[in-house]
């Protein structure tokens, strides 16, 4: 009987790289669950807790939420029982302190990081995709005003949604974030390749080519 192979992804990449719309179909292909950290931070938000209180600021602004706040966040999600075959973290880690301790946790855990796919995409197409981007607020889907519409104004294909468009996607936001990435985020990606672990993606490419490429990585890290 071949064994079951634990999964533990990251997908990294500057906001607006599609690595949201990719872990949405990997997540349905390889049951794996996605886990956003922005998503997780969003929900804390909109249920008025006392700690979606203290997240709002940051995430207004562009910046990041400070380590400690996350990473419980993030520990708190990744023992979940759905995660015991493995998981793909969209948004997570976002700087090199968050990454050792992910290491760190998942050692504690007696698991490890399995791999970690980088999507690239320039700066001048990400202020286009995030600013003309709208979210689902039933499923989470994005759209694009231009280039993925969905067919009925305003609402979602899959599951009939409101759209709406996320406070950080104007454009002064986007700029704060996208200095953030390449301050914080983007040295993760020597990070990585020094162990060993990442694998590089043309973020610019159609969703379905990016798709095939990264369950190419995926089956690769299977194996
Ligand atoms: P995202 O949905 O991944 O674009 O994240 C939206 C915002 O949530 C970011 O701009 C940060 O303010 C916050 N956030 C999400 N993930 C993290 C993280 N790993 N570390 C710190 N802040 C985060």
């Amino acid at each position: 009987m071949t064994q079951k192979r634990i999964l533990n992804l990251i997908f990294l990449g500057p906001p607006g790289a599609g690595k949201g719309t990719q872990a949405r179909m990997i997540q349905e292909k390889y049951s794996i669950p996605q886990i956003s950290t922005g998503d997780l931070m969003r929900n804390e938000i909109s249920s008025g807790s006392s700690l979606g209180n203290r997240l709002k600021s940051f995430i207004e602004s562009g910046g990041l939420v400070p380590n400690e706040l996350t990473l419980s966040i993030l520990l708190n999600r990744i023992k979940k029982e759905d995660c015991k075959n493995g998981f793909l973290l969209d948004g997570f880690p976002r700087n090199v302190e968050q990454a050792e301790e992910l290491e760190k946790a998942l050692n504690g855990m007696n698991t490890e990081l399995s791999g970690v796919i980088a999507l690239e995409v320039d700066d001048s197409d990400l202020i286009s995709r995030l600013s003309d981007r709208r979210i689902c607020k039933g499923c989470g889907d994005s759209y694009h005003l231009q280039f993925k519409k969905p067919s009925v104004d305003g609402k979602c294909d899959h599951c009939g949604g409101e759209l709406y468009q996320r406070r950080d996607d104007s454009e002064e936001v986007i700029k704060n974030r996208l200095k953030v990435y390449h301050e914080q985020t983007a040295p993760l990606i020597d990070f990585y390749s020094e162990k060993k672990k990442l694998s590089k993606i043309n973020g610019k490419n159609k969703i379905d080519m990016i798709f095939s490429e990264i369950c190419d990585i995926i089956d690769k890290l299977k194996s």
